[in-house]
């Protein structure tokens, strides 16, 4: 999708701090962290959401979420969450996985 920020950060024609990539999906560290540890987990097809998300992708996006999680050392808890919608406060319609840690989460969230 050319006007799909995420797609253009996959493409790399806009610049993120990348923290995983393989051929199916790319992580990074999201603009405005609300955690010390705060990474976006994107498909690198693209898909407005986790409804779009088939079983072949969604393998890979585990896989990669577990290499993450192994890599910053973050065992002792996180939180993934996938904002869905208008009512899931989701700002950027293209797929991505929340990974946030390093901090207390609260719940329920607002
Ligand atoms: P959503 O609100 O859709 O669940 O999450 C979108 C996330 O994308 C937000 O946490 C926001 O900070 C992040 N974000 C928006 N624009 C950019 C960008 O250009 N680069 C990066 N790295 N993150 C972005
Ligand atoms: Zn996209």
């Amino acid at each position: 999708m050319s006007d799909c920020l995420f797609c253009k950060i996959a493409e790399k024609k806009i610049h993120a701090k990348i923290v995983y990539e393989d051929d199916h999906v790319l992580a990074f560290r999201d603009i405005n962290p609300v955690a010390p540890t705060h990474i976006l987990l994107i498909p690198r097809t693209h898909m407005e959401n986790i409804l779009g998300l088939g079983d072949d992708t969604a393998k890979h996006m585990l896989a990669a979420m577990r290499q993450i999680v192994a890599d910053e050392k973050i065992e002792k808890g996180f939180r993934l969450v996938s904002n869905t919608g208008e009512h899931g406060g989701q700002t950027v319609y293209h797929l991505h996985w929340h990974i946030l840690s390093g901090r207390h989460m609260g719940w329920p969230p607002g």
